[in-house]
């Protein structure tokens, strides 16, 4: 079923009774050209790619518990491609215009919103670094423009311009950065992927690899032994488990990321803004909720929840950026769990395990770069070959000693 303005108001007429599942409810197969484990955002995108664009409909994607169950449905929404280095910078503008022409590629509303993503700088120094960062994007063909105080003032004027220890000297803007609806954009992928003839497994928990003189041939799961030629990773904050079951050991570590909303206000804030000088972003949702989130709560943790003393650390980062979040109310907290590389930059690559490939390492950064993720990692599947923009997100250049250090904090996931 196509969804079109006359599609929406003959149901309408109808009462809404005529809309179908937008995605079968089959049982597995015995073998599959690809299986990819994990239905989030990056699994379902590569799924649609691969039979989209690369004519491998033979394919299902494993995922343990409901579709979009994971990060992909549980993260603060921003899209953004303002990158600095040439090994991400890139596949990120990459990945803004796949997003651009992305609703009407799976015929899905996602609510992409491209509102402009505002980083904030608070010194000379850190406005250099925001200015060089901007120009390596420009360069890229990306867009980047730096506001002074009194244009900033235009668009928010809610900031607190002249704190004592953090006043804004300006900020650094893409105008094509915004949001998107999470959850839609996993339905997109995932009811566009199902009408290419794509198997969806949900509540499927992968529990083992299976390997014949080291080539992988399929996966054990709780739905029983399912075949295949090429098995394709994409679990996020569960790949060390997963990759474990062959044998594999990730430079990854699992962190929870906490995220908050407030009561549902008046439109205050028309873009994405982020402090310079601590770890805060916020957005405001259509429905007038106020989305934020910080730091990772920094210790290992599988858990979907954080602890009360980083909820302290974002509000105070928060309040020390726009005082006036202190009269409104939190509704909702929630977490998800992360996967942090050690350089805070991800990895789509083939693995050492022959028909074993690899989608992990997208710490605080993921759902922006669904589109360009699936696209990337269909093209390695398909091909065997890394896509050009992907040619450092390697999983051996830790130990090569060519890591990409995009915020130049070092190897701790916790700096990222
Ligand atoms: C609070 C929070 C805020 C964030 N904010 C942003 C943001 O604003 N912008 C941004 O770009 N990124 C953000 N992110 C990061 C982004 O959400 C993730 O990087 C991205 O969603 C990860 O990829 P995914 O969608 O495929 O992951 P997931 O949705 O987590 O998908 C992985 C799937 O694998 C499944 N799985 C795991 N193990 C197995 C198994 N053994 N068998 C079968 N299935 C399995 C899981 O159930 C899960 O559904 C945020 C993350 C969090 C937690």
């Amino acid at each position: 079923m196509r969804f079109s303005a006359f599609s929406i108001f003959k149901e309408a007429l109808g009462g809404n009774r005529g809309w179908k599942p937008q995605w079968r409810d089959p049982a597995p197969k015995p073998h599959y050209d690809v299986i990819i484990v994990g239905g989030g955002g990056h699994g379902l995108a590569t799924a649609y790619y691969l039979a989209k664009e690369f004519g491998i409909a033979n394919v299902a994607v494993l995922e343990k518990s409901w579709l979009g169950s994971g990060n992909i449905g549980r993260n603060t929404t921003i899209i953004r491609s303002n990158y600095m280095l040439p090994g991400n910078e890139p596949f990120y503008e990459l990945s803004m215009k796949l997003w651009e022409g992305l609703e009407q590629d799976f015929n899905f509303n996602a609510m992409i919103s491209q509102r402009g993503v505002i980083n904030l700088f608070h010194s000379d120094g850190q406005r250099d670094t925001y200015a060089r960062r901007g120009n390596s994007a420009l360069l890229e063909g990306a867009d980047a423009e730096l506001l002074n105080p009194g244009q900033l003032k235009e668009i928010a004027p809610f900031l607190n311009f002249n704190h004592a220890r953090f006043p804004i000297f300006g900020g650094l803007m893409q105008r094509r950065g915004g949001t998107a609806r999470h959850d839609a954009v996993a339905w997109g992928y995932g009811r566009g992927a199902d009408m290419r003839g794509i198997d969806i497994i949900q509540n499927c928990d992968v529990t083992g690899i299976i390997r014949k003189n080291g080539l992988v041939t399929g996966v054990e799961t709780s739905k029983g032994t399912i075949g295949c030629n090429r098995l394709a990773l994409a679990t996020a904050g569960h790949s060390t488990i997963t990759a474990n079951m062959a044998d594999l050991r990730l430079p990854i570590e699992s962190h929870v990321l906490q995220a908050f909303v407030s009561e549902g206000l008046k439109p205050a804030i028309d873009n994405v803004i982020t402090f310079g000088m601590g770890h805060f972003y916020i957005s405001q949702s259509d429905k007038g909720g106020l989305v934020f989130g910080g730091d990772i709560d920094g210790y290992n943790s599988y858990a979907r929840r954080g602890g009360l003393y980083t909820v302290e650390h974002v509000f105070e980062t928060g309040l020390s950026m726009i005082p006036g979040l202190s009269r409104s109310k939190v509704l909702r907290t929630w977490g998800g769990v992360m996967d942090m590389s050690m350089d805070g930059s991800p990895i789509i690559d083939k693995t050492p395990v022959p028909n074993l490939y690899l989608n992990t390492g997208w710490c605080y950064g993921g759902f922006k770069a669904t589109p360009a993720s699936g696209f990337t990692f269909a093209h390695l599947i398909a091909k065997n070959e890394p896509h050009p923009v992907t040619r450092q997100m390697r999983l051996d250049r830790f130990e090569r000693g060519y890591s990409i250090d995009e915020g130049g904090k070092g190897p701790q996931p916790n700096l990222h």
